[in-house]
């Protein structure tokens, strides 16, 4: 449930009405809005009886919020967010593009492809140092030493960088470096990983698992939240079905979906959609036509040779025309 407060009400009142949810036995979140505050009532397994809440000063009314979601829901939040990543605006006008590699694998490769992915027109470096490979044999990434080549990209360029925590013994490691941090498909459903991003102090990028459905995402999302971190970027990124021709099928009505039902900016991966990199520009095409926020996108200098997902990356060729062919499409 949401109490919308008057347009007048002091902090006084509100911090009353959290006051009063307390003693009724759930959680009050105080959301502030453009035009008014609400507070939305989370921990209730049923209905809650509203009758106290409404007879408190500065409470206009009260709203049933249908979804099992609550704080990433759009009912409890209208207006679209957009979440700020230095001077980047994630859910903003223009459509955001994190680009680079599937995994750091070198100095010389993260600089060389950061540099490529900055001049045609990245706003944020991508490449992961934790990778979550199906294989044990596979190569599982640089870690820390990923970590601090990942630092020198953004001293050396500018760019900001996300990067993957894979569990909780990482991602304390993964907040100090990143200004995002990517929570994988394989873990949208890790729920110790999703409270402890919930407590971090960056804004984290949540993948929608491979058979998971919009509700099931946005519950995820909402662990994040629940916690506290109010910064949550959401990434359709293709989903196991029937079909096999790509790696997974780029489920393009999630955006809309998404969006519908929630207040937060959402963006599509093509990379891990499609498995494959002639593929990629077409699909990026169609996520900004469909309304996504942004893509997050793999690009390597050397794809034959990438320790991981070569097949998908962009050559950063490729990549360059994939940015003029999203530029004519975004204005
Ligand atoms: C990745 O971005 O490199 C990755 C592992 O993605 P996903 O979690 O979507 O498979
Ligand atoms: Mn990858």
């Amino acid at each position: 449930m949401l109490v919308i407060m008057e347009k007048g009400a002091t902090e006084a009142h509100v911090k009353a009405v959290i006051r009063e949810i307390e003693t009724m036995g759930y959680h009050g979140i105080s959301i502030p809005g453009i035009q008014r505050t609400a507070v939305c009532i989370v921990g209730n397994q049923g209905t809650v009886e509203d009758s106290r809440l409404l007879a408190l000063e500065g409470v206009k009314e009260t709203i049933r919020v249908t979804k099992p979601f609550k704080l990433v829901s759009r009912e409890t939040h209208p207006q679209s967010t957009i979440i700020p990543v230095g001077d980047i605006m994630v859910g903003g006008k223009q459509p955001v593009v994190m680009a680079g590699p599937c995994a750091i694998e070198s100095e010389e490769q993260a600089l060389g492809i950061a540099r490529l992915v900055k001049r045609y027109g990245a706003q944020v470096f991508r490449g992961g140092a934790f990778k979550p490979r199906t294989s044990p044999y596979s190569f599982q990434g640089l870690g820390e030493k990923g970590l601090k080549l990942l630092k020198k990209v953004r001293e050396e360029t500018g760019l900001a960088i996300i990067t993957e925590a894979t569990d909780c013994t990482n991602i304390e490691l993964v907040e100090q470096y990143a200004d995002i941090i990517q929570i994988g498909a394989r873990n949208m459903q890790n729920y110790s990983l999703l409270r402890r991003a919930g407590r971090a102090t960056k804004p984290v990028l949540l993948k929608r698992g491979l058979a998971a459905t919009i509700e099931e995402l946005l519950m995820s999302a909402e662990y994040i939240m629940s916690e506290g971190n109010t910064r949550i970027i959401l990434c359709e990124r293709g989903i196991r079905t029937f079909s096999d021709n790509t790696r997974n099928t780029l489920d393009l009505s999630a955006v809309l979906s998404i969006k519908e039902n929630s207040h937060l900016p959402v963006l599509v991966d093509p990379s891990h959609a499609a498995g494959r990199r002639d593929y990629v520009i077409p699909l990026s095409r169609a996520a900004i036509a469909v309304g996504a926020n942004g893509i997050l996108v793999e690009v390597h200098n050397d794809p034959l040779h990438a320790l991981s997902d070569g097949m998908q990356s962009l050559y950063p060729e490729q990549f360059a025309t994939l940015m003029k062919e999203i530029r004519s499409l975004a204005v």
